[in-house]
């Protein structure tokens, strides 16, 4: 798969379908509440998304040996790390954290975007979790600049994640983002020399790269589980986690962060 760079035109496509993916997590921000259920929250962000002559990213999603993905959005609670099903027999409660992903198509370009939430009261070592996953985003963010390379975004997210004596998810990553929702480059949230001997490449940022950097961060150990549903990812020893994520366009001055309003 080859890396390709986007238009200033193009870019403002990309910014149109990211400021739909943000439309959506408003709409289901509001929505959250003890009782309700992730059905609901993913009927939300799909009307959202129609409405604004976009199409689900997420529905129908490919994945080998796997249904495809049956949803609009990842609902992922509390120990579950990402890519939890929408269902309107999963009822959200009083203390969950729940992590909410979505993305949409618009004219053919994607927006991918996540926040993590906390239903109503929470202790405060939980909130700090969803605090620094949200602040090593923006670490990521503002390391999108000329002349670094994906490990500078790398190192930075996980130097500060770690700092705070938390995990960062290894299997993991960000990606490119584009006409289709993965694309080149792979942006990881962490760096090492196995996995740069396993293949992962560095490669210098360049004007017109695009991209979702989407620290995920465990309270505890970093060892994942995948449930029977083939796509409900879940932290192995029970620890919570939170997950934040933007699209961004790398330019020659400050990035241009695609999925907010
Ligand atoms: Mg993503």
């Amino acid at each position: 798969m080859a890396l390709v760079l986007k238009t200033p035109d193009e870019i403002a496509v990309m910014r149109e379908a990211g400021r739909i993916v943000a439309k959506a997590h408003i709409a289901m921000k509001e929505a959250l509440r003890p009782g309700i259920s992730t059905g609901e929250l993913d009927k939300i962000a799909e009307t959202v998304i129609r409405d604004h002559g976009a199409i689900p990213a997420f529905l129908n999603y490919p994945k080998k040996d796997a249904p495809n993905y049956p949803g609009t959005i990842n609902a992922s609670i509390n120990n579950e790390l990402v890519h939890g099903l929408p269902s309107d027999k999963r009822i959200i409660k009083e203390g969950d954290i729940v992590s909410l992903d979505t993305g949409c198509i618009y004219q053919g370009f994607v927006g991918d975007g996540a926040y993590t939430y906390a239903v109503g009261e929470v202790p405060a070592t939980v909130l700090r979790l969803m605090q620094v996953t949200e602040e090593a985003l923006h670490k990521g963010i503002e390391a999108s600049v000329l002349p670094n390379t994906i490990k500078d975004v790398a190192l930075t997210i996980q130097r500060f994640v770690e700092s705070h004596g938390y995990s960062v998810a290894r299997e993991y990553t960000g990606h490119g983002v584009g006409r289709s929702m993965h694309e080149e480059p792979e942006m990881p949230n962490y760096w090492s020399r196995i996995a740069e001997r396993r293949g992962r490449k560095n490669q210098p940022l360049q004007v017109g790269m695009t991209y979702a950097i989407e620290p995920m961060v465990i309270a505890g150990r970093s060892d994942l589980l995948e449930l029977d549903d083939h796509w409900t990812v879940v932290t192995k020893d029970g620890s919570l986690c939170a997950h934040f994520e933007h699209t961004i366009a790398v330019t020659d001055g400050k990035p241009i962060i695609l999925t907010l309003p």
